[in-house]
């Protein structure tokens, strides 16, 4: 079912609903202060979509957007050992060194404001 958002434009909230088309609302009473000075806020509505498009394979045209497909077809397992697998090289904390040599210290992250 698709999510609509509403702006209020009595006490400025937003909320969302969920309903079919065909039930579809224009200005429907706010959630917060039952006025009926209501407006879809399309802006809102716009970036859902877009985070929830799925492309199709001819559609894919950069490496990214194959990735992102290879990436929803992984099950959760497969991403956490494909994580394990390329971050075990970072746990190397209690291998010993050949004498003489020593770790480099990372100095610590600089946090700039
Ligand atoms: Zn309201």
């Amino acid at each position: 079912m698709p999510t609509y958002t509403y702006h209020c434009e009595n006490c400025n909230k937003k909320f969302e609903l969920f309903f079919y088309i065909k039930d579809y609302i224009p200005s429907p009473k706010c959630n917060f202060c039952n006025s009926k000075k209501t407006e879809r806020s399309y802006t809102d509505d716009v970036s859902t979509i877009q985070n929830s498009i799925k492309k199709h394979d001819t559609e894919l045209k950069t490496v990214g957007d194959l990735a992102n497909r290879n990436r929803d077809r992984m099950s959760d397992d497969q991403k956490q050992s494909l994580y394990s697998k390329h971050n075990s090289y970072k746990a190397t904390e209690d291998k010993v060194l050949p004498k003489g040599m020593n770790r480099i210290k990372k100095p610590p992250k600089t946090k700039w404001t």
